[in-house]
């Protein structure tokens, strides 16, 4: 990250790759701001790269949030494996896939992309199956749960369920946003929504979400990694069960622990009035 880019580029993709790359991995949703990254662009010039150089550089896409959102609300956008360079996918069923934990799936294009010698072949109970897991025996209620959904929603029902997500984000965004105590940091792609102080108050950002505990809500703040950790965050992911009235609530919550901590800042920076300074008005 940078300071006035919180993603990978291909430009800096090309200044890091050489022959013994083995991979360029790239980010739909970022854990940090929830932004995609240019994925088109980077297969464009490894495609280039392939080319001129003659290095086959696959692309592996961690779409772990957006893999099960941008099919449904922006299928025209190419991330996936209609570029040739992306050989292997991950989604989490957990997040978008509306599944609890924890399920998740590793997708390669082809069967040539999963060398044979990371397949473990055990002849259980008198078959034998192919393996490539961690480890062996685990639940499969989640499974069964991801199953359900796609069978019971379907394309149309998942469809209806993210964009109604992007309503309520965009909904929550703009509140936020028309507050002008908040601006936001990313420009939502995603149900995700990361956001900032527009000014700068007395108060940061882990003292609004402290204040915020006492509402019962749990709205993440943290720092930027290396080059822009100087910037403190704020972020909600809105899901399938974050409902408009929910984003109401939150948004009065929010205000409302914001203006709290604004009036008891002031009353501690007037003047002989502080209790800390252990005196009063005469
Ligand atoms: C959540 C997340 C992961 C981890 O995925 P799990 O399925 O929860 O293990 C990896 N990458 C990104 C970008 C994520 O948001």
């Amino acid at each position: 990250m940078e300071k006035d880019r919180f993603c990978i580029d291909a430009k800096s993709v090309m200044e890091r790759i050489d022959e013994n790359t083995i991979c360029v991995g790239a980010i739909m949703g970022t854990t940090f701001t929830g932004a995609c990254e240019p994925v088109k662009e980077i297969n464009d010039l490894l495609v280039q790269v392939k080319e001129n150089k003659g290095l086959d550089i696959p692309i592996h896409v961690d779409a772990a949030s957006a893999g099960f959102i941008l099919p449904f609300i922006n299928p025209q956008l190419e991330w996936d494996f209609r570029l040739p360079q992306v050989r292997s996918i991950n989604v989490s069923g957990h997040k978008f896939g509306l599944v609890y934990p924890g399920v998740g799936w590793l997708i390669f294009k082809n069967h040539t992309d999963l060398p044979e010698d990371l397949i473990f072949y055990v002849n259980y109970l008198g078959d034998t199956m192919p393996t490539y897991t961690l480890n062996f025996s685990r639940g499969s209620g989640m499974v069964l749960a991801q199953y359900y959904n796609l069978l019971h929603l379907g394309q149309s029902g998942y469809t209806n369920v993210m964009n109604n997500c992007m309503d309520n984000a965009r909904y929550l965004a703009n509140k936020l946003t028309d507050s002008d105590i908040f601006e936001l940091v990313n420009n939502l792609e995603l149900p995700i929504i990361t956001f900032r102080f527009k000014n700068t108050p007395d108060f940061t950002p882990f003292q609004l979400s402290q204040k915020l505990r006492e509402r019962g809500w749990m709205l993440p703040a943290y720092n930027l990694p290396d080059n822009t950790d100087d910037m403190t965050v704020m972020r909600v992911v809105v899901r399938e069960t974050f409902s408009r009235d929910m984003a109401e609530t939150f948004y009065a919550d929010l205000i409302k622990a914001y203006q709290i901590l604004n009036e008891t800042e002031k009353e501690h920076l007037k003047p002989n009035v502080s209790p800390r300074r252990g005196h009063h008005v005469t």
